[in-house]
């Protein structure tokens, strides 16, 4: 680096700074800053460009331009070479700008005597701003040092316009966190919350970002990377042994702490003028735009992990800690980039809403978001870079939909929506006790799904007559390591305990697939779906399924177990699996433990294979439940995870309806009893269909049982079937619309 540009840049900076104790503000204040930064890099023209909104840019103040174009100006995202500059984040630098890709020509603002064109984006942590653009007359290509400099520079007005330094008139220069924002993303557990925000890890606020002494902010930064490296060298020692992912984890901070290259970027930063931890944030806003860009997820990780580290520089730097001394509010929706489980279960069932920016519908939060039955919103682009501690937030996970800093008219409909779901509670709450009898007479049984010590409460407060299918890998999957056999049989003591005589069903470990243990050896398959998962898992690693087994043998106590296995696609597994536990029945008795007072061992349908398999398994079987999530995937070979194809496919099809069909018929023939517990059965109006081809218990989330029994209740079953048999024979592709349209009919 020329040491002459060093100077320069450091003085620019010094002048910038003098700006920012100046009196002036807003325009006022940008105008003078193009001014400066024109004058510094020998330009004629220096013009800073703002987000209007998430799609618009605007010229917001210039040096050299025509002044009138001032506010004026606006281009989209991606148009023209400003435009460029902020869709992909990327420096633009051109000596002959009217011939570079993507020019567009604006007559108002007089650029066409400029040649060439140098601009780079404006962006604090991921968040894009706008950006900063300078041109010359005369045809030459900006020097490295000199793109540089003017990336220094646009990182310090990141920072003053985050301190609210362009605050003023000019609609374009409203401050920042103060707007409405609508942010979308994926719902990931229904219901609504209002609120207030708490972030779980509040952001660092850097009040100086510039410096003059560089010599001193490079002391600032070794000793913060000192403390920095000691730290995770501490973090290693304590985690040798211990959990392998954690340990890579660290390792890869250790790689980055030690980095030469993230050190010297960082030096250089400060010999420009900008403080120590300004330098961090400017590296950590470049790695976040970045990772916006990167699709591998081994990288992303990476990039993620220095995100981690530069946060926690960023703390040891400015003395921000995690805990910002500012009690939790009162009604606190939980705002995070991601969060663990065991982070979100400390929280508990204190929070009224949650949401990530990243996270996903199966991810282990999600998982205890619904245990908890708290209302979570995943993939919420920018949320933790627009929102403030305390500021006021709808979240609707019903939408996926979050209200930030809401106007008063969207918070009176949203309280609405609110108050209808309340009373719409009120009712289901009302019936709670009421069995399930249709207006035909049918006996229906309402069971529920659970997998966390979380869920068992709902077992009252649902109306819940068992749990009809305990998914035992949740509590696997949320941990770091594998638990050990008296862990489980503590936990499964408790879930007896408290289900109080009622049912519940044990499903044994269901891992592969998407439910991927942290702590066990990841095995690359093409087609994780259709590949070692489950039941399979099982057979190939009896240890584990034993432990299992004896744990709830031991649990059990001498009262009533039922077990379930997962994902069996052909008798043959089956009976290998009952052979296992009656083997380990044998072993606890030569133990001396009790055994239980009944034992029944029952299948999960969840691969069409087995509604085909010999009558002779549904005789064997003491039970099926049917596996609809996993059987309509394999049924209509479209991917459940996949948001491409998930939804194509009706549940309500003639086709997977008759499937259904045929399996109640079958289990009828041998007095096989017959349940469903994937996530229709939680729908009311596939509940209903699935009554009506013969299904007589239903397993779901606690908070459909409500929804469920009061259109039940309401409903005749043999007319129902009445309706789906016609429709079938019309020929039609889904029973759908003639039940609506019957339901419509009947109020
Ligand atoms: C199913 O596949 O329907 C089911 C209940 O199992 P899971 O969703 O846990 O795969
Ligand atoms: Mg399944």
């Amino acid at each position: 680096m020329a040491d002459g540009m060093e100077t320069e840049s450091r003085k620019l900076l010094g002048r910038l700074r003098e700006e920012m104790a100046s009196e002036a503000a807003g325009q006022e204040r940008l105008d003078r800053i193009t001014h400066l930064i024109a004058d510094s890099m020998r330009c004629e023209v220096c013009s800073i460009y703002l987000f209007r909104d998430d799609e618009t840019l605007e010229l917001c103040a210039t040096e050299g331009l025509a002044p009138e174009a001032v506010h004026q100006t606006r281009m989209r995202l991606g148009e023209g070479l400003v435009g460029r500059v902020a869709k992909f984040g990327e420096v633009v630098n051109t000596a002959d700008a009217p011939a570079a890709k993507g020019f567009r020509y604006m007559p108002e603002t007089g650029e066409e005597r400029y040649s060439s064109f140098l601009g780079v984006p404006i962006q604090r942590l991921g968040q894009k701003l706008g950006v900063l653009v300078v041109q010359s007359r005369d045809a030459r290509e900006f020097s490295a040092d000199e793109v540089y400099a003017l990336e220094v520079v646009a990182m310090v007005l990141a920072e003053m316009a985050e301190l609210g330094a362009f605050v003023g008139e000019g609609a374009a220069l409203s401050p920042l966190h103060q707007q409405a924002l609508l942010l979308r993303g994926g719902p990931a557990q229904e219901g609504s919350a209002e609120g207030h925000v708490w972030l779980h890890e509040p952001r660092v606020v850097v009040t100086n970002p510039i410096a003059d002494d560089p010599h001193r902010e490079l002391e600032r930064l070794n000793a913060a990377v000192e403390e920095l490296r000691v730290g995770v060298d501490k973090m290693l020692e304590i985690s040798r042994g211990g959990d392998t992912e954690q340990l890579q984890v660290l390792e890869a901070y250790r790689m980055f702490a030690n980095s030469k290259g993230w050190m010297r970027r960082m030096e250089e930063d400060i010999a420009r003028g900008l403080s120590a931890e300004a330098a961090v944030e400017k590296e950590q806003s470049q790695a976040r735009a970045r990772m916006s860009q990167v699709t591998d997820p081994y990288l992303r990780e990476r990039l993620a992990d220095l995100d981690d580290l530069s946060n926690r520089l960023l703390r040891i730097l400015t003395g921000q800690g995690r805990d910002n001394g500012k009690e939790m509010p009162p009604d606190p929706i939980l705002v995070a980039r991601n969060i663990g489980p065991g982070d979100l279960l400390e929280y508990g069932r204190s929070l009224k809403g949650i949401v990530l920016e990243e996270g996903s519908v199966g991810s282990h939060a999600a998982i205890v978001a619904r245990a908890l039955a708290i209302p979570l919103v995943v993939h919420v682009g920018r949320i933790t870079t627009e929102a403030l501690n305390g500021d006021h937030i709808l979240v609707d996970g019903d939408e996926g939909v979050v209200h930030l800093r809401p106007e008063d008219t969207v918070v009176s409909a949203f309280r609405d929506k609110m108050a209808m779901q309340a009373e719409a509670q009120k009712r289901y709450a009302s019936i709670r006790e009421t069995p399930t009898v249709t207006k035909d007479g049918e006996r229906i049984n309402l069971v529920m799904n659970a997998g966390l010590m979380a869920d068992l409460p709902s077992l009252k407060t649902s109306g819940a007559e068992g749990v009809g299918l305990f998914r035992t890998e949740l509590q696997f999957l949320i941990r770091n390591q594998m638990p050990k056999r008296s862990e489980l049989v503590a936990q499964y003591k408790r879930v007896l305990d408290s289900a109080d005589g009622k049912r519940v069903v044990f499903r044994t470990l269901d891992i592969g697939s998407d439910k991927v243990l942290p702590y066990m050896k990841h095995v690359a398959e093409p087609n994780p779906a259709l590949g070692w998962r489950a039941i399979r898992v099982g057979l190939d690693k009896r240890g584990v399924m034993r432990m299992q087994l004896q744990a709830l043998i031991r649990a059990a106590e001498g009262r009533p177990l039922t077990v379930m296995f997962p994902f069996v696609a052909q008798a043959e597994e089956f009976r290998e699996a009952k052979w296992e536990v009656n083997k380990t029945i044998e072993r606890e008795k030569r133990l001396g433990h009790v055994l239980p007072e009944t034992l029944e061992i029952g299948a999960m349908l969840e691969t069409p294979s087995l509604a085909f398999a010999p009558q002779k398994f549904f005789d064997e079987v003491d039970f099926i439940s049917i596996g609809g999530n996993d059987l309509k995937q394999f049924f209509f070979a479209a991917d459940r995870e996949n948001e491409l194809v998930r939804r194509r496919y009706d549940t309500l099809n003639v086709s997977f309806l008759s499937l259904i069909e045929r399996i109640v018929e079958r289990c009828g023939i041998s007095d096989t009893p017959l349940s469903f517990c994937g996530e229709d059965a939680g729908r009311p109006i596939e509940a209903l269909c699935l009554a009506a081809m013969g299904i007589r218990t239903l397993s779901m989330r606690p908070a459909s049982i409500g929804p469920v029994k009061s259109l039940l209740l309401r409903s005749n079953l043999q007319e129902v079937r009445k309706i789906i048999a016609d429709a079938r024979h019309r020929g039609e592709q889904s029973v759908r619309p003639a039940i609506m349209e019957y339901l419509r009919a009947n109020g």
